[in-house]
């Protein structure tokens, strides 16, 4: 037998996440991964490496559940949020049986972490305005233990509305959670629901540190839930999935100091969309969609050649599933302004 022949026929036939870092692309410029364009400084402590790291530290735990208005005992951390995806699926899902729910066009590591696990994936498409179609999920609850919820929305940019998160939650109270994913909240902190866990206890919420935070290759994410889902989800979690390094970082970046100059550089980044979203609107042919995350969604008249023209250039923008969209990420105000004159003098010509 080949080695591929023992693997599982699940995972044969699974086509990994589509990375911005698995696709390539060489360049100057990289607007494909919703990263931060700030590397900010920090310092490490290499004492005691030679001791295993608690599994959840509580300083780390204490700093994030202080900064996101919600108790110690309602949060758990975990290899970036993409980790607490995987955690609630192996948690709640049995496979074969269960499914999960979730409306596409969406962050695509939702399905992919239920497929790699043989968990039944139900889709219910957003509507023409990429709000929750209520009536089309309603239908299809059967046997969901888990709705996914993405807003602001990757790579759409809006915010799901707030009473239809809330009918959810009822009207799935007792058989499914409802995951809020909020990885780009930062962006947006007033339209959180983690002010709502109290109230339903079949609510979870993603968060990350990856993109307001500036820190993706730290790999730092966190799950906001009740207690009673946060102690299954540690029945499930490895040992030690938080290396020591990783929590002295995060502690600094949840620090005063640390909130205190994200705040500056959301701050920062708004103006720069503002400045992007302004720019590309007066283009012929171009329409830019309201966004409250790191970056934009866009519509050209010839999506596919723009974006090639722009990947020679060393432009790296990433395409998007809906037809004739690219999804831009908010840069340093260099990288914005070299990439709406590209982007001009192209659709000048033709
Ligand atoms: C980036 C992203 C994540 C993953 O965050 P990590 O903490 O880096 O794993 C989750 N959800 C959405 C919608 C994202 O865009």
């Amino acid at each position: 037998m080949s080695i591929e022949q023992l693997a599982r026929k699940t995972v044969r036939e699974l086509t990994p996440y589509q990375s911005a870092r698995r696709l390539g692309g060489s360049g100057d410029i990289w607007l494909n991964a919703n990263e931060s364009p700030f590397a900010n400084e920090y310092n490490i402590q290499c004492a005691r490496l030679n001791r295993y790291s608690t599994c959840q530290p509580v300083e780390l735990i204490e700093a994030y559940a202080d900064y996101a208005g919600v108790r110690a005992d309602q949060v758990l951390t975990s290899r970036g949020a993409d980790e607490g995806i995987e955690l609630l699926i192996r948690t709640f899902c049995e496979p074969n049986k269960d499914s999960i729910l979730y409306c596409p066009p969406t962050y695509g590591m939702y399905a992919i972490s239920a497929e790699t696990f043989d968990i039944e994936r139900k889709v219910v498409p957003l509507t023409a305005d990429w709000q929750l179609d209520m009536p089309a999920i309603t239908a299809n609850l059967d046997g969901v233990k888990l709705v996914f919820a993405c807003s602001p929305n990757n790579p759409t940019g809006n915010l799901l509305n707030r009473n239809d998160l809330e009918a959810l939650l009822d009207k799935t109270a007792g058989k499914a959670l409802v995951v809020v994913d909020e990885a780009y909240i930062d962006f947006c902190p007033e339209a959180t629901m983690a002010n709502l866990l109290d109230q339903y206890p079949n609510l979870v919420i993603l968060r990350t540190l990856s993109k307001a935070f500036a820190l993706a290759g730290l790999r730092c994410g966190f799950t906001l839930a009740n207690p009673d889902v946060i102690q299954l989800l540690l029945k499930v979690i490895a040992p030690y999935p938080v290396p020591v390094p990783v929590t002295d970082i995060a502690v600094q970046a949840l620090s005063p100091a640390g909130r205190a100059k994200t705040k500056f550089q959301v701050l920062d980044l708004s103006a720069n969309r503002a400045y992007l979203q302004a720019g590309l609107s007066m283009l012929s042919g171009v329409t830019v969609y309201e966004g409250y995350g790191n970056y934009l969604l866009v519509k050209f008249p010839d999506a596919d050649s723009l974006f090639n023209a722009l990947w020679e250039h060393g432009i790296i923008l990433r395409r998007s599933p809906i037809k004739n969209c690219i999804r831009i990420s908010i840069g340093n105000r260099d990288e914005c302004e070299k990439t709406l004159a590209f982007i001009r003098k192209q659709l000048e010509q033709n």
